[in-house]
């Protein structure tokens, strides 16, 4: 297939192909997605075909208007008011009941459907303009690090899909927090940079966090087995060529096993990456995690050393989610 790569002055062009039932990668403030006609079953079975991605994985419906997730949902509750009053547009998907016109295509089967109204031009646009709701997963191949640069999609994506429009780097470069709004307590199912605590300080209540997120998943659970209530969360993900190793502890101790690490490694012939971020630099760790492991899959390393971020419930612990899964769980306590 002939891809067309585009820039925003071509935002008709894309919006046609979307119309047209085809697929368009674009940029987001998250990551950079790929999207169909969220209520186009055709459109959207393509997108999972162009990643590979299986298919009981649901997708997140874009909207261009907060008041738009009324085609897609029958009520709204206070709290989803409150929620979308507060993070819109904003890197918060909410999961709530699907009207029928929502295919299970979408929602990989499920009754519920999640909606997020991005904080992008480019994707607002492409959303008006398409003048339908835009299914997007992350516009990666699926089990790569999600793009976060335009090179990133062409790299994965050239070829598979109509057209790519080239954008700017994504802004928070990790993706949508996750949050489950059709029971009494939300839950959050993926975590990203709003956190637990900025969502109850807007709904004025606690909100619990999907118990499967605090599991060090063992090597030895397979993708079948393990259980979280966000379908995605239990495929592999994000994972780099090479090996992938995370230190945690002190971090003093860290860095000198990262060091310990990398120099016997490299006397052994292997060559090392290393990714270290500030002690609580979280946001720029999840602005440049993803962009980092495409970086040393290009430069061929056979062996990453990661060091952990502690943090138990905010940005960090969204981009250890993530360097977890990278890493297939492959930690070492220091
Ligand atoms: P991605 O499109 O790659 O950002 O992945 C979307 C994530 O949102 C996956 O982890 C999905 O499992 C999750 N998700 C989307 N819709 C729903 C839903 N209706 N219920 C639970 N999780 C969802
Ligand atoms: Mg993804």
């Amino acid at each position: 297939m002939d891809t067309k790569l585009l820039t925003e002055k071509d935002i008709k062009v894309a919006a046609d192909i979307i119309k047209n039932g085809g697929l368009v990668a674009f940029p987001t403030e998250t990551v950079y997605g790929l999207g169909a006609d969220a209520l186009n079953a055709q459109a959207v079975a393509k997108v999972y075909e162009a990643k590979g991605r299986p298919s009981d994985n649901p997708m997140i419906v874009h909207i261009g208007r907060a008041s738009d997730i009324g085609q897609l949902t029958p009520r709204l509750s206070p709290d989803i008011v409150a929620l979308i009053e507060n993070f819109w547009p904003g890197p918060l998907t909410l999961v709530v009941k699907r009207k029928s016109c929502v295919p299970d295509r979408t929602t990989g089967g499920l009754d519920t459907v999640g909606v997020r109204m991005p904080d992008s031009k480019i994707a607002l646009d492409l959303i008006t303009w398409s003048g339908c709701p835009i299914a997007a997963p992350s516009a990666n191949l699926s089990g790569k690090p999600s793009p976060t640069k335009a090179e990133h999609v062409i790299e994965d994506l050239q070829g598979k899909v109509d057209a790519i429009i080239k954008g700017p780097d994504c802004r928070v470069g990790i993706e949508s927090t996750v949050l489950d709004v059709t029971g009494d307590t939300p839950t959050i199912l993926r975590p990203g940079v709003i956190t637990a605590e900025n969502i109850e300080a807007a709904i004025g209540k606690k909100v619990a966090v999907d118990p499967a997120l605090y599991v060090n998943r063992p090597r030895d659970v397979s993708d079948e087995e393990f259980k979280p209530k966000s379908p995605g969360m239990k495929y592999k993900h994000y994972a780099p060529k090479a090996d992938m190793t995370i230190i945690e502890g002190s971090r003093d101790k860290v860095k000198t096993e990262i060091e310990r690490l990398r120099v016997l490694n490299e006397r052994i012939g292997n060559k090392v990456g290393v990714i270290l971020f500030e002690e609580r630099a979280f946001i720029e760790a999840a602005h440049d995690f993803f962009a980092k492991l495409r970086e040393l899959d290009k430069q061929e390393v056979d062996l990453i050393l990661a060091g952990a971020m502690s943090d138990t419930d905010g940005v960090g612990f969204a981009v250890m989610n993530r360097m977890l899964k990278s890493a297939g769980y492959n930690i070492v306590r220091v």
